[in-house]
């Protein structure tokens, strides 16, 4: 679903030039999870920026659904970002003047979506994400840890099949940072591909992967040990 090849990412140029991304692959297929850990400015979040279309790499190319970013105008890109791939980020960036409800049928409407119909989906979403009851709630009036849901509910509307959070429980306690790399994992599982920035080890051991950066390149990639869902699994079952 989602594939890095040989992507480099420089910023700046001459004295002031960064070399945030080196020659980085990555490939990521519908039903995986994976994590990117790296020590702050190692190039996470412009490896999740690229990956999303929102930024262009230096060279190197990104396909995502079997499409290369690399001849797309940017109406195609926009449109790719609509239909195919769902954002979220550490502050949620949810709209404060609209109700959980429209905020997650607006990517939607936005792709010409019927009222009504987006709607619907948004509600299916918010369901999904246990928010049911939140739907005619303003952001200001949830809680962070639903915010976050409504947030993941807006990425995924519309059976969105890329899935990029960059540092998502990152202004969540950690009750609620367990329950959004929960739903990332289940809905991972059914059928999209998803890539998660974390800080926290404990919390990228819900993922298939591990891949981490240090100074813009892939250093390693791990099979994380036994995550908390393999021990529920494993557990004595009630
Ligand atoms: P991380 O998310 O791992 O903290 P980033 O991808 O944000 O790292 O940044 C990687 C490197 O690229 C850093 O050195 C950062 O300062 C630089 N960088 C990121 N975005 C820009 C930008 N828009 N302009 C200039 N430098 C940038
Ligand atoms: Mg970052």
């Amino acid at each position: 679903m989602l594939e890095l090849r040989h992507v480099s990412k420089v910023y700046g140029e001459g004295l002031t030039e960064v070399h945030a991304l080196l020659e980085v692959n990555l490939a990521v297929a519908r039903g995986e999870l994976v994590a990117i850990m790296g020590p702050s400015g190692s190039g996470k979040s412009s490896l999740l920026t690229i990956a999303g279309s929102l930024e262009d790499p230096t060279s190197g190319d990104v396909v995502v659904g079997g499409a290369s970013l690399q001849g797309m105008s940017r109406r195609e890109k926009s449109r790719l970002r609509r239909r195919s791939i769902g954002f979220v980020f550490q502050d949620f960036n949810l709209l404060s003047g609209l109700t959980a409800a429209e905020n997650v049928a607006m990517p939607l409407e936005l792709d010409g979506t019927s009222a009504r119909a987006a709607r619907a989906a948004a509600m299916t979403a918010l369901e999904y994400l246990g928010l049911a009851d939140r739907a005619e709630h303003h952001p200001d009036d949830l809680s962070g840890g639903e915010r976050q849901r409504v947030a993941i509910a807006r990425a995924i509307v519309g059976e969105r099949g890329l899935l990029l959070a960059d540092e998502p429980t990152g202004a969540l306690d950690s009750i609620n940072s367990e329950a959004v790399m929960r739903l990332l994992r289940d809905i991972t599982r059914r059928g999209a591909a998803g890539v998660v920035v974390t800080h926290d080890a404990q919390l990228a051991s819900w993922a298939d992967r591990v891949v981490f950066l240090r100074d813009g390149r892939v250093v390693d990639q791990t099979v994380p040990p036994a995550g908390p869902e393999s021990l529920l699994a494993s557990g004595p079952q009630s």
